[in-house]
C-alpha cells in the first residue's frame, strides 16, 4: 500500500530570533518566531508524516500551550513522529520539500539540510529553496513558509 500526506507551515520571519531550518542552525539577522524553535521545515515534514499515516497533525500531538514545547527542538519532534510511524509498520520511501523565503539566502545550506532531513528521516527527499520574488509575505521577508509531500510504503492493518 502506498500513502502520501501533505504538511504545510508557516511561521514570522522576525530579528533576534535563531533560523533553524530541517535541524541546521543558520546564521541569520532573522529567525523564525514560534513556541517552539518554529523550524517551520521539520513542522511540514511531521505533518505530512502524521497525514500520511492518518495519525493527526503536530498542534494536537505537540501543543504549542505545553510549556514542555518551549523552544524544543523540532527535529527530536519530527524524530518522534518518524518512530511513531514505523511503529505502525510504514516505511518511509520519500520526501518532497519546498521552502519559500526570501532571506536569508538559503542555497549555501542546500546541502547540510538535505543530507540531515535524509538522516532525520531515513529516506532520500528533494529540497527546493524558492525565493519570494517579492510577492506576499515570504516575498516581503515577514514570513517563511514550507510545502512538503512525503511518501509511505507498508501493509499496516490499521486505517
Ligand atoms: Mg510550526
Amino acid at each position: 500500500m502506498h500513502r502520501t500526506g501533505l504538511g504545510f507551515d508557516v511561521h514570522p520571519l522576525v530579528p533576534g530570533r535563531p533560523l533553524v531550518l530541517g535541524g541546521i542552525a543558520i546564521p541569520s539577522p532573522l529567525g523564525l518566531k514560534g513556541h517552539s524553535d518554529a523550524d517551520v521545515l521539520c513542522h511540514a515534514l511531521s505533518d505530512g508524516l502524521l497525514a500520511a499515516a492518518g495519525l493527526g497533525d503536530i498542534g494536537t500531538l505537540f501543543p504549542a500551550g505545553n510549556p514542555a514545547y518551549m523552544g524544543a527542538d523540532s527535529s527530536a519532534l519530527l524524530l518522534q513522529v518518524v518512530r511513531m510511524v514505523r511503529e505502525r509498520d510504514w516505511r518511509i520511501s520519500w520526501a518532497s520539500v519546498v521552502v519559500q523565503a526570501q532571506t536569508p539566502r538559503l542555497a549555501p545550506w542546500h546541502r547540510a539540510v538535505k543530507t540531515n532531513l535524509e538522516v532525520l528521516l531515513g529516506c532520500g527527499c528533494n529540497l527546493t529553496f524558492k525565493h519570494g520574488e517579492g510577492v506576499d509575505d515570504a516575498g516581503r521577508a515577514l514570513a517563511m513558509y514550507c510545502w512538503c509531500t512525503v511518501d509511505l510504503e507498508g501493509e499496516p492493518n490499521i486505517f
